[in-house]
């Protein structure tokens, strides 16, 4: 039987990306709100490796399934590093347009609106929990610049004001699949693969 993982994830598009790049494994993916409709797992932990073991073992314990949960974030240097863990929620209304809109204001004022090298990366750190086994971690990440107008209507977040390095196009321009190439989410998960395929 092919291995079964549960995705703890309540974020539909993440949860999209992920079977992509899964989905040459054959494994049996599983969505949270599949197995365990309505758990939500508070991200008390203050880095990405804290918050996505909470998550993971949080549905584990749930459901008595591998899962595995991915916690990410953008960290922008000129914002010391925010909004780092506090991604999801950097406005008060935690939501996508709100964060991406935050992120753009604070930029301006410390840039004084001078967009032409606002270093940034995608940060993704996956966790992966078990039935009685130590929880194991996964790393990607991508590197970028935060551009001042939103183009793209693809991925989600702040993919409309991220280019990846290398490219001129935000990863809302990209593409399904260009993103899956070059994201910390698509590099972690390849690092999930790398370690458990094969495995029975
Ligand atoms: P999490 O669900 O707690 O890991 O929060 C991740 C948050 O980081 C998302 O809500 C987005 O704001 C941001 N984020 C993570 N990955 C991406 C991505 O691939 N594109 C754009 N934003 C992302």
């Amino acid at each position: 039987m092919a291995p079964t993982f549960v995705l703890a994830t309540q974020n539909t598009h993440k949860l999209g990306e992920i079977r992509a790049i899964l989905a040459e494994t054959g494994w049996l993916l599983l969505g949270q709100d599949d197995v365990v409709p309505g758990l939500a797992v508070e991200e008390t932990g203050t880095t990405f490796a804290e918050n996505a073991a909470l998550k993971a073992e949080a549905v584990m314990h749930a459901t008595g399934l591998p899962t595995l949960a991915d916690d990410s974030g953008l960290v922008v240097e000129v914002l010391d590093g925010a909004p780092g863990v506090h991604s999801a929620r950097y406005a008060a209304q935690g939501n996508h347009r709100a964060n991406l809109d935050l992120l753009l204001r604070n930029l301006r004022v410390r840039t004084g609106g001078d967009f032409t090298d606002v270093k940034a990366r995608f940060v993704c750190v996956v966790a992966l929990a078990e039935p009685g086994k130590a929880v194991q971690y996964f790393e990607g990440s991508c590197e970028g610049r935060i551009i001042a107008t939103p183009a793209g209507t693809g991925g989600f977040g702040y993919d409309p004001v991220f280019v990846p390095s290398g490219e001129n196009r935000t990863l809302a321009e990209l593409g399904d699949s260009r993103k899956n190439e070059l994201s910390h989410r698509g590099k972690a998960f390849r690092e999930v693969v790398r370690a458990l395929f094969g495995r029975t």
